[in-house]
């Protein structure tokens, strides 16, 4: 049912148990609290719960179970839908869950649930290693993983997902569980690519890796060569070895305030061995200006935060996979992005590949396991009055690109407004088994709000 308002009296007995605070909106803070990465998400939760540890996160979940709240979950607030807060309901904020401790010897990192990708690389780095992560340092680590995890470092080393060795995890029953390949390995499964769906993680163990320097960044072209680039690109992708990556972005140059094209390009293993692989795009063209270069994998990281980190931005973001970018998309993209109406705006293409691609299909809850490109079209601006103007800019082209890719997307990339055969798509052949689980672990569906699974009896 809809849940009702929330008794002030329950409020405080839940303050009163919380060893973190409990915003609510007479509270000085809460303001402040109640925002998140996404500007155009503008919601008023009855309370924000800031968690101090495992036990708060027990009670706060074990409240809003038993008071019938709608229940968010936030890490890093960078869901674009605005999944990590609601109108009248209960926030559970991560942002205090913030340890990490590194054994460099066993080459692990135990992760608290709150912590970003920058601080968590940072530590990481310290010891020369790190995790595939995002490519965008102020994503929240959890919330990333728990979808899957797009970044630099996949075709070498596989999803976030893929280097998950254990969490800790807060289900609808209020149990905290630490669940594995040998403890409750169906639910450390469904943990791997099911986004959300099955309770609130405190903290994550992940396997790291030697990243010693990388070699990134963009080689840029004008947008009047945006369709010679994408073919080229496209045909470039396939030849690239599992420690490339190549990335493509259509974009507004800062500088000049023209649209402009860019491959984004990356090479995680010997520099003179990358120099190599990545000259074909370097010299194609030639681009107006060649910005690739070695760097410290925290730089690499960050080169996207402008603007795409930037919080209170407004924003509206659709996306999809793809095997094949068709002359057709080409076509759309190019047309979006001459067309741009905010120089806030992009269209970007992750190239999935490599040991992302080999995990079989059902060994994690992530299905999507081919070579492909997940599409994503974003629309940024800064005011809140603008808002009609770029969503309409983002929707007739995204009618124009949809067409000429899959009904399916990458689980933390999809919109409120995909329909719900999108997001079931998008959990490919492991559908039937997550709502199994979803009806053994959150048969009431406390958590929703997210791409949902909808339990099902067995
Ligand atoms: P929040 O809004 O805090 O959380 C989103 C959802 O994640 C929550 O509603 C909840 O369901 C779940 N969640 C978060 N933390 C926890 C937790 N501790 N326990 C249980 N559930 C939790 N994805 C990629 O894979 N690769 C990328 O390169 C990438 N780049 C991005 C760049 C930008 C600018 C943005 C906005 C997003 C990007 N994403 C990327 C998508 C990103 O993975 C999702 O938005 C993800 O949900 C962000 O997690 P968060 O903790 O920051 O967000």
């Amino acid at each position: 049912g809809r849940p009702g308002p929330v008794r002030d009296g329950a409020l405080t007995a839940l303050a009163a148990d919380l060893q973190g605070p409990l915003l609510r909106p007479r509270d000085d803070g809460y303001d402040a609290a109640r925002q998140v990465w996404n500007g155009n998400v503008d919601r008023r939760p009855a309370a924000i719960a800031r968690c101090r540890d495992a036990t708060d996160v027990q009670r706060a979940v074990r409240f809003a179970r038993d008071e019938g709240l709608l229940l968010s979950v936030r890490g890093g607030g960078h869901s674009a839908p605005g999944y990590g807060t609601n109108d009248g309901g209960l926030v559970v904020d991560l942002s205090l869950l913030e340890e990490i401790t590194v054994d460099a010897g066993a080459r692990t990192a135990q992760v608290g649930g709150g912590v970003l990708w920058r601080e968590l690389d940072e530590r990481t780095q310290q010891a020369g290693l790190a995790t595939t992560g995002g490519t965008v340092s102020s994503t929240g680590v959890a919330g990333l993983t728990l979808g899957g995890g797009l970044g630099w470092l996949m075709g070498t080393h596989g999803l976030s997902v893929d280097n998950l060795l254990s969490a800790e995890v807060v289900t609808a029953d209020g149990e905290l569980r630490t669940v594995d390949a040998e403890n409750e390995p169906d639910l450390f499964w469904a943990l791997r690519g099911g986004g959300g769906n099955f309770g609130v993680v405190p903290s994550l163990r992940f396997r790291l890796h030697p990243v010693p320097e990388v070699l990134g960044g963009m080689v840029v072209h004008p947008l009047d060569r945006a369709g010679e680039v994408l073919r080229f690109y496209r045909d470039f992708c396939p030849t690239l070895p599992d420690e490339a990556e190549a990335y493509c972005a259509l974009l507004t140059d800062p500088q000049a305030g023209v649209p402009v094209i860019a491959m984004l390009l990356g090479y995680n293993g010997p520099l003179d061995e990358g120099e190599r692989v990545l000259r074909p795009a370097r010299e194609f063209g030639p681009p107006l200006a060649d910005l690739v270069a070695p760097m410290p994998y925290v730089a690499r990281q960050s080169m996207l935060d402008q603007p795409n980190g930037v919080h209170g931005l407004h924003r509206y973001w659709r996306s999809a996979f793809t095997e094949q970018l068709d002359d057709g998309l080409i076509d759309a993209v190019v047309a979006a992005a001459a067309d741009f109406s905010s120089p806030l705006s992009g269209i970007l293409f992750f190239h999935v590949h490599g040991a992302a691609a080999r995990v079989p299909a059902g060994d994690t809850a992530f299905a999507a396991r081919r070579v492909q490109w997940d599409v994503d079209v974003i629309a940024q601006w800064t005011e809140a009055g603008e808002s009609g103007r770029h969503t309409d800019w983002l929707r007739s082209h995204w009618a124009a690109a949809e067409p000429h890719m899959e009904g399916s997307g990458y689980v933390n990339h999809l919109a409120t407004d995909d329909p719900p055969e999108k997001v079931r798509a998008s959990f490919g052949t492991n559908l039937d088994r997550l709502r199994l689980l979803k009806a053994r672990y959150d048969p009431g569906n406390l958590f929703r709000l997210n791409p949902n699974i909808t339990p099902v009896a067995p």
